[in-house]
């Protein structure tokens, strides 16, 4: 068998690795020896040329390396994305979240051992990512044992995203296997019918990780008067409906999630006097709701990444700030805040104190109730906590 490649890294730089941690940053390398191509594996070893790992070599990225396997007697090979693929099914099984006409995040990159992986089933079809250069360079061994383990009747690729550019990698769409998804697609979630434009909707279509959350908003949603800021295509919006909620105004800015929106309301039967789909900016329409002294029972906070570097971190602060300040200053005596941040870099802590202050700022006292997070189906790994990305805070308002 040939030499295989080898990355050496800097003394002391093997420490993450011993605890299992997956990424290796370009200034913990010291050498690198043998010829090898974006996305091949290599055998990562200490600086004394000890075995780590081995793991996906990728020279334009920060992260120049991610590992597959701590296992020396473990080969990188179709078998390997066999087996690794089979465990994230069993795990979607072991949640209960293998329903037929369901849909849900079947393999969550770190969190299922598999860097850089995304993949999504809707129903019988899938929606795969490919996020970095090392499951770019398996791309063929993982539809295969996708094709294979899933039995899906089609599977879409949508790696057109901003990440791949990290990896120098360009944006992909398109059909990769089986046969083209049905636009849109319709999968259930708790009763609900949800429409699904998988080639051009946000992520791949559908925010499952917000499943959890749609189920507590349920709970507490009949007869109330709800408004859902961030809607997209109207998760929350419907789930409240659904449930029985007096009435629903959706926010969002795109034109095209309001459009389906407004089709799965009417999907799921409810009558067009019990909601409205506003395409406007929430900043603005919030402050005109307060201006006009409009009141809600619930207000459900779900805004796109604020924070997407650390550098952007006391902006995006102020911007979750700003609008949870406005949100709990348009709640009725014992309303009720859903806010929510998928930014990484916002702790949980933070995360509190932020929800805090905007309370302390619109004048009102509360109480934590719940506290949210991103479905099971989008697991953490231990070793890499990194991967724990949404967290909310569900917030009751005094009564008096
Ligand atoms: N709650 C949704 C997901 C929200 S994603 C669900 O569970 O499905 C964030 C949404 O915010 C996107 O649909 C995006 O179009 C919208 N958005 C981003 N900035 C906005 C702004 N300033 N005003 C209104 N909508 C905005």
């Amino acid at each position: 068998m040939p030499k295989e490649p080898m990355l050496i890294l800097s003394p002391g730089r093997e420490k993450s690795l011993l605890r299992r941690h997956v990424w290796i940053y370009s200034g913990a390398v010291s050498a690198l020896e043998g010829e090898v191509a974006p996305g091949e594996t290599v055998v990562v070893a200490d600086s004394k040329r000890n075995f780590l790992a081995r793991a996906a070599w990728s020279p334009e990225s920060q992260l120049v390396a991610r590992v597959w396997s701590f296992d020396p007697h473990e080969r990188i090979d179709a078998d390997f994305f066999m087996r690794k693929i089979a465990t994230a099914i069993e795990l979607r099984r072991f949640l209960k979240l293998d329903l037929a006409r369901g849909g849900c995040r079947l393999v969550h990159s770190e969190g299922d051992f598999l860097p850089g992986l995304i993949v999504d089933r809707y129903g019988e079809f899938l929606v795969v990512q490919f996020l970095s250069n090392g499951v770019e360079h398996f791309r063929a061994e993982i539809i295969d044992a996708l094709t294979k383990l899933t039995k899906a009747k089609g599977i879409y690729e949508r790696s057109d995203v901003s990440v791949r550019a990290k990896e120098n990698l360009p944006p992909k769409s398109g059909l990769l296997a089986g046969i083209e998804p049905p636009n849109p697609l319709i999968i259930e979630e708790h009763g609900a019918k949800y429409a699904v434009d998988v080639r051009h909707g946000q992520k791949s279509g559908f925010y499952f990780d917000q499943r959890d959350s749609r189920a507590v908003l349920m709970r507490f949603a009949p007869g109330k008067r709800v408004l859902n800021a961030f809607s997209y295509t109207g998760g929350f919006g419907v789930a409240a409906a659904l449930s029985g909620a007096e009435h629903v105004i959706n926010i969002d800015s795109s034109a095209p999630a309001l459009k389906l929106s407004r089709h799965n309301m009417e999907m799921n039967k409810i009558p067009s006097e019990r909601y409205e789909n506003r395409e406007s900016d929430v900043f603005a329409e919030l402050r005109a709701f307060a201006e006009a002294k409009r009141k809600f029972d619930i207000v459900v906070l779900d805004p796109p990444k604020f924070i997407e570097s650390a550098r952007a971190l006391t902006k995006g602060c102020r911007a979750y700030q700003d609008i949870a300040r406005l949100g709990f200053g348009l709640l009725n005596p014992g309303g009720l805040l859903f806010n929510f941040s998928c930014s990484g870099l916002m702790t949980p802590e933070l995360f509190q104190k932020i929800t805090a202050d905007a309370a302390l700022d619109a004048g009102v006292n509360g109480v934590i109730v719940h506290r949210l997070e991103q479905a099971p189906d989008h697991p953490t790994n231990l070793a890499v906590p990194e991967g724990f990305y949404l967290k909310g805070l569900l917030t009751r308002i005094s009564t008096d």
